[in-house]
């Protein structure tokens, strides 16, 4: 049997006018800023307006560490979002906007996948409804600002080698990494080195994924370190003055953006961090208002539940005041055979020896969230070929592990997969069992708050750093920052800062290299092994194959 491509099922969709979406959330039209029929954004007005209303349950879907065999978190979302709605709840989904520079690498969207999916994806995918560009724009005034300032006599007294603002582009440019600015003569300024970030690892998208208003919004973008002094003072965003201009080009970015999933629901897709030097989830703007006007919010974490899921609940639920009512962990059976020792070419052939061999790392993610009070239920993101031994298998060892798995097959069917996997969630998420709290509190030592989160959540037995990695968080707690939460930037791939060990390793030590304060977005960056903010394209990049057909239709993408 053949399944259609993610591209061609979206395409067959019978897309609702976006005003008949806002409806079933009753949003009235006039706070609906249409882009086009099936896209638009929610009035600032509005927003304002609901924040008296009652509060729906959050949901919150994170993963086991993530193989190349595909885990299916956004799909995962959206089914679940469109099988609540089928048993006849008010539900929502909120998810991440797309950054435009992987599109053109390897093939992989992110709207879901199947007849899980947002609509429309070729616009998701790319230029959407124009918030990345606005944050691009908002990053590079300020990039301008400063070399500006510099040009024009420097007050501020900047060290031009110790300028820590970089300039971003949303594409993926490895020549841009590293770079010489400013050459060319008196007439064009100081020369330096300078580099380029892709759009979505920008300060400025963590900010705007954070900030609740629009004032709350402008304070943090003033409170970014933009470079040091000689004497190693740091000096602001709000010192070179551009914050208040950066907050007016991003003011129609901080609106959530509302579509559809393929069955007509709403969704929230708002705001890109990245996963590693940021937070990686989609904007509190999006999921506090989402939560104001649905009965049930089903919201994504970026990764593996160890990073995803540890920074959503210690850094956006606790900056946020959110807790969610219930996690559902994806996970696959082909991951399981991946993390059981399954080569990605054999994982067609049943191995239900593998599934249950691997199942060690599923078994530590459902500890690690339960440490955080909250119910799990685990989702088994039904592949077509998983047999139903194997299915078992899985289902026998969350069992064990005192909890329970939903097998779930909206990939393939939509929400009628989901229906199992929707009742169970909402009677959970009503049940009011969870008992939410981050793993530690504002008031720990950074260097504590690291080492918690290395041993209760990697299980590691010791974190390493640097005398002068220790005396830089020692300073930034003596400069008022130490009640910031932690940012681990570690690999997705494994609880350890070692890519290639999969399963549930102890015994282990994590290496810090490098500590950073985003004193904007409000929280302190733990660097522990090699992390890009600019991606380069791959020898044969998606973009070669893209192109429009002879009816003006996307080929290529997904
Ligand atoms: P994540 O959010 O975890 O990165 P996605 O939900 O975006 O993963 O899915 C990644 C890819 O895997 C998508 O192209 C999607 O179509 C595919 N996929 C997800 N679930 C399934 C499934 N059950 N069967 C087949 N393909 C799937
Ligand atoms: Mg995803």
């Amino acid at each position: 049997m053949s399944y259609k491509s993610d591209i061609e099922i979206a395409r067959e969709a019978k897309k609702k006018p976006i005003q008949e979406i806002g409806d079933k959330l009753g949003i009235p039209t006039e706070h609906l800023l249409p882009y086009g029929h099936d896209k638009a954004k929610v009035s600032q007005e509005y927003i304002n307006s609901v924040q008296g209303n009652k509060t729906g349950k959050l949901i919150l879907v994170t993963a086991i560490n993530p193989t190349p065999a595909g885990e299916g978190k956004t799909t995962t979302t959206v089914g679940l979002g469109d099988g609540l709605n089928r048993i006849g709840k008010k539900a929502m989904i909120c998810i991440r906007e797309a950054s435009l520079g992987p599109n053109f690498g390897m093939k992989g969207g992110a709207a879901g996948g199947g007849y899980a999916q947002v609509v429309p994806m070729e616009d998701m995918n790319l230029h959407f409804t124009g918030d990345f560009h606005a944050i691009t724009s908002a990053h590079s005034l300020l990039s301008a600002m400063i070399d500006n300032h510099i040009y024009w006599g420097n007050e501020l007294d900047i060290d031009v080698r110790r300028v820590v603002w970089r300039r971003v582009v949303d594409m993926n440019d490895r020549a841009l990494r590293q770079i010489n600015v400013s050459l060319g003569g008196v007439a064009n300024g100081f020369p330096r080195e300078g580099g380029f970030d892709i759009t979505v690892a920008s300060e400025v998208m963590a900010i705007l994924c954070l900030a609740n208003n629009l004032k709350d919004l402008e304070k943090r973008l003033g409170d970014m370190i933009v470079a040091y002094r000689r004497d190693r003072s740091p000096v602001f965003c709000r010192d070179i003055q551009a914050a208040g201009a950066m907050t007016v080009l991003l003011k129609d970015a901080m609106q959530p953006n509302l579509v559809q999933t393929l069955e007509n629901n709403p969704a929230f897709v708002h705001g890109g961090p990245f996963a590693n030097i940021a937070h990686g989830c989609n904007s509190v703007t999006a999921t506090t208002t989402a939560l104001k006007i649905a009965d049930y919010v089903v919201t994504e974490a970026g990764f593996g539940a160890d990073l995803g899921a540890e920074k959503f609940m210690n850094i956006k639920c606790r900056k946020a005041g959110l807790a969610p009512d219930c996690v559902v962990l994806v996970a696959t059976v082909r991951a399981m055979k991946m993390n059981g020792g399954v080569a990605k070419a054999d994982l067609g052939a049943e191995n239900v020896d593998a599934v249950k061999e691997g199942c060690s790392n599923l078994g530590r993610h459902i500890g690690n969230l339960k440490s955080f009070g909250v119910p799990v239920v685990v989702a088994i993101n039904h592949f077509v070929n998983d047999t139903d031994a194997e299915v078992e298998a899985v289902k026998d060892y969350v069992k064990s592990q005192g909890s329970e798995a939903i097998l779930s097959r909206h990939w393939e069917l939509g929400s009628e997969g989901s229906t199992d996997l929707a009742k169970r969630v909402a009677e959970i998420a009503d049940s009011g069992v969870s008992q939410f709290s981050p793993i530690y509190p504002d008031d720990m030592s950074l260097w504590d708050k690291i080492n918690r989160i290395a041993k209760s959540i990697y299980r590691a037995d010791e974190v390493m750093a640097d005398k002068k990695v220790r005396d830089q968080l020692k300073q930034w707690e003596d400069q008022g920052y130490g009640n910031l939460p932690i940012c681990m930037a570690k690999t997705q791939y494994s609880f350890t800062t070692d890519p290639t060990r999969r399963g549930a390793p102890t015994g282990h030590s994590v290496p810090i290299r490098e500590v950073r304060l985003s004193a904007g977005a409000g929280f302190v960056v733990v660097v522990c092994g090699e992390i890009m903010t600019m991606p380069g394209l791959p020898s044969r990049p998606a973009a070669e194959s893209i192109h429009l057909n002879d009816d003006g239709m996307i080929e290529g993408l997904f």
